[in-house]
């Protein structure tokens, strides 16, 4: 690159008189985990990190994080890339900067506890393949859940980073559960587990700049190993929050680049780099070297994103994640799992019982899992409970977390929840205190017995492990047994730039007419006519899908019910596989055979958008009424479906792994 030469003769006269300090602060990047995780729901890439990776490398960041739970669950899930290769390609490109990977303790790159044996095995593999940084924390900071992955972080020689994870229960640090006492005696704790850095995660934007600075302070005073701050902008504290922190001596601090950097992100590397250039802190960044990364980003990088980022405000910050403490990406989740249900207008009462269901499940942080777990408890309750009755439907997260799956929490548990919650579980109705993971039997060896054919490698089979259903999916996709759907796969800079002209030109009231722009296909015999309504207007939409003709594996009039053949459909954003003709998946035939259009009896609907995980029973079992028929996933959580009525199961209308609209008919009992 000729203008990067150019740049550097600039460079060497603007660094001249820029003295190298004893202390400088040490910065991690995070632009390519964190950064589009935040802004573009974790939908980044791989193809669209290459073009900035070397340069990012010439930076002298003291980590670049490129790995963690969400990316390991988005790629493989929405965008047919192994998460694996992610660390090899990557480490092709940067090749001084160590990598760091958020790992969620014992919960892994997933939403519960794991056995031992997978653990190992996980940690073991992502050190192989290239991961340098295990940036550790467990969602309860209950540490239990830290002993079986920190001794294979130590003996495959990487660096172990052990979170705290930063909360309150009132506006500023203090209260009787998160104290200052309480992250000192953390920080003890995880410096006595041998971390080589701690760090305190504010994962959702709350720490206080002067909260910060005597956190900070008190820690270094008690503590050896170099402290991190990881701060979120959301609320626009974070900017204010580096600062104090500086001055406090923190070590290292996370940033993005402008371009991935504010709103629900983090605060940019550029403004920080500026402001302390010339002290006894100065980063010794190059900051034309961040400007030439920066436009690689908005040229080639950025377009393609750009429709994913939220940009329905003008306020780049959100007030409401301190009035009531709601992460940002969990507030998304939330609205968006309130708007498929048609129930917007709770939003309100969502947020009023949002910290009652925390302060029932013992006051815990609010971070992923227990963000899911709280937030969907917390809709659940909203929409399902009655002044006779609360928390009638209860995941099967809540139950884990009060049998003690996830650890202890800061707080004991609401025992009256807690005996609900726990009534008829089965694993037992006695709450555990033992490190989660005793409870667990090893299932590494069980899961590769069950991808066996499919899975090439441990790493393939670690996948699976963690992913049965969605991880499935994906191998069948990476070895050929199955075509990926279209919203899989990536679209060209092309293409992008064609479309955001398209809504340059939309917005400046030019509509074109689509066939200007690309030609529109023809019609095929197979074209099926469906009536939207909207706001009470009625239109008539042809729907004609891409290569083929359309297979409607489940169609079910159901009395009583306005027959929806497009509802029972698939709802986005899961990839549609069951309506793709071409791949005779287990689940299309299956479930064409195990769904006469006349099953006739008491249908079981979703209450909710999700995916279905498993059907506990089959065509022709009996059930009894409250048995659990069906698992449905609703943003990671699962919920048991009870049976309805007493009676026989008449059909099952779709497959583990199908995604349903909320009333679709899962099963019928006759
Ligand atoms: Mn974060």
């Amino acid at each position: 690159m000729s203008d990067h030469n150019q740049l550097k003769i600039t460079n060497m006269e603007y660094d001249k008189d820029r003295p190298k300090v004893e202390n400088p602060l040490k910065i991690m990047d995070v632009t390519l985990r964190d950064g589009h995780q935040s802004l573009f729901a974790t939908r980044g890439r791989t193809e669209d990190m290459i073009p900035v990776a070397e340069m990012m490398d010439e930076v002298g960041f003291w980590a670049i994080e490129t790995w963690g739970g969400a990316t390991f669950d988005t790629m493989h899930r929405f965008l047919n890339e192994d998460p694996w290769e992610r660390i090899r390609t990557l480490k092709r490109y940067i090749k001084k900067t160590p990598f760091s990977m958020l790992l969620r303790a014992q919960n892994l790159v997933g939403y519960r506890n794991y056995a031992d044996d997978l653990a190992r095995a996980f940690v073991e593999r992502a050190a192989a393949n290239g991961m340098d940084i295990f940036r550790t924390f467990d969602a309860l900071n209950d540490y239990r859940n830290f002993e079986t992955v920190v001794p294979v972080i130590k003996e495959t020689g990487t660096h172990f980073q052990g979170c705290i994870c930063y909360t309150i229960t009132q506006p500023r640090l203090g209260g009787e559960v998160y104290n200052i006492d309480y992250y000192v005696n953390k920080a003890k704790d995880l410096e006595n587990m041998g971390a080589d850095s701690i760090c305190i995660k504010d994962m959702a934007g709350l720490i206080a700049p002067y909260d910060a600075y005597a956190i900070i302070k008190a820690i270094k005073d008690s503590v050896k190993p170099p402290v991190h701050l990881h701060s979120h902008f959301t609320s626009g504290l974070a900017p204010m929050t580096h600062l104090k922190a500086v001055e406090a001596g923190v070590d290292i601090i996370d940033t993005c680049m402008s371009p991935y950097a504010y709103r629900t992100s983090h605060p940019a590397v550029e403004p920080l780099v500026m402001a302390l250039l010339g002290t006894n802190r100065d980063t010794g960044f190059d900051i034309k070297i961040l400007a030439e990364i920066n436009t690689v980003f908005e040229k080639e990088i950025m377009p393609k994103y750009k429709h994913l980022l939220n940009d329905t405000k003008l306020s780049i910050t959100d007030i409401n994640v301190l009035l009531h403490q709601t992460p940002g990406g969990m507030l998304s989740n939330l609205v968006n799992q309130l708007r498929e249900m048609d129930a917007l207008d709770k939003l309100d009462a969502v947020f009023e019982e949002l910290p009652k269901v925390r302060k029932d499940l013992g006051q815990i942080p609010l971070v992923t899992p227990t963000s899911q777990i709280v937030g969907i408890q917390t809709v659940n309750n909203v929409l399902f409970d009655d002044e006779n009755e609360r928390y009638k439907m209860i995941t099967s997260q809540v139950k884990d977390l009060c049998y003690g799956l996830y650890g202890k929490t800061a707080v004991p548990i609401d025992p009256e929840v807690q005996k609900k919650a726990l009534k008829g579980y089965d694993r037992g109705e006695e709450p555990i205190t033992c490190r989660p993971a005793e409870v667990l039997e090893p299932e590494l060896e069980k899961a590769q017995e069950e991808i066996k054919g499919l899975a090439a490698d441990i790493d393939d089979e670690i996948l699976y492990a963690i992913y049965p259903v969605t991880g499935k999916k994906f191998l069948k996709w990476k070895y050929g047994k199955e075509e990926p759907p279209e919203e899989v796969k990536a679209k060209s800079l092309e293409t992008a730039l064609a479309k955001l002209e398209l809504v340059n030109l939309a917005k400046a009231g030019k509509v074109v007419p689509k066939s200007e722009i690309e030609k529109i296909p023809e019609k095929s015999a197979n074209v099926r006519a469906f009536n939207v309504f909207v706001d009470g207007e009625c239109y008539e939409v042809g729907v004609d899908e891409i290569g083929g003709s359309p297979i409607i594996s489940y169609s079910m009039p159901v009395p009583g019910q306005a027959p929806a053949p497009a509802a029972a459909q698939v709802a986005t954003p899961a990839p549609a596989t069951e309506s793709k003709p071409a791949a005779p998946t287990a689940a299309a035939p299956k479930a064409v055979e195990k769904a006469p259009a006349a099953a006739e009896g008491t249908p079981v609907t979703a209450p909710m958008p999700g995916m279905i995980v498993s059907y506990d029973k089959n065509v022709g079992d009996t059930v009894n009424e409250g048995d659990c028929v069906v698992v449905l996933e609703a943003m990671k959580m699962e919920n048991n479906i009870p049976a309805p009525v007493s009676g026989t199961i008449k059909a099952l209308n779709f497959s583990s792994g199908d995604s349903v609209e909320k009333d679709a008919v899962m099963c019928v009992i006759g």
